[in-house]
């Protein structure tokens, strides 16, 4: 098991921050690219929809890349 399991569950926040977190780290968070990898139908288009920029929405993109997330985080 990696580390930041350990550290996320030890952590001192309310438990639905941990539940969150810990999709976060199994890739189960409903981005629009993994409801794609899981046949939902959501039509072709994979674009993030919070910065509207073509760009496929996946978890590093909206935690890392996207500017409208990046604009939340720095608020
Ligand atoms: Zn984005």
């Amino acid at each position: 098991v990696h580390e930041a399991f350990h550290w996320l569950w030890k952590a001192k926040s309310v438990p639905k921050i941990k539940v969150f977190g810990w999709f976060l780290l199994v890739d189960r968070l409903n981005t629009r690219n993994m409801l794609s990898r899981r046949h939902y139908n959501i039509g072709t288009n994979l674009d993030c929809l919070l910065c509207g920029e073509h760009v496929e929405e996946t978890l590093e993109h909206l935690f890392f890349h996207c500017t409208f997330s990046t604009r939340c985080w720095l608020k």
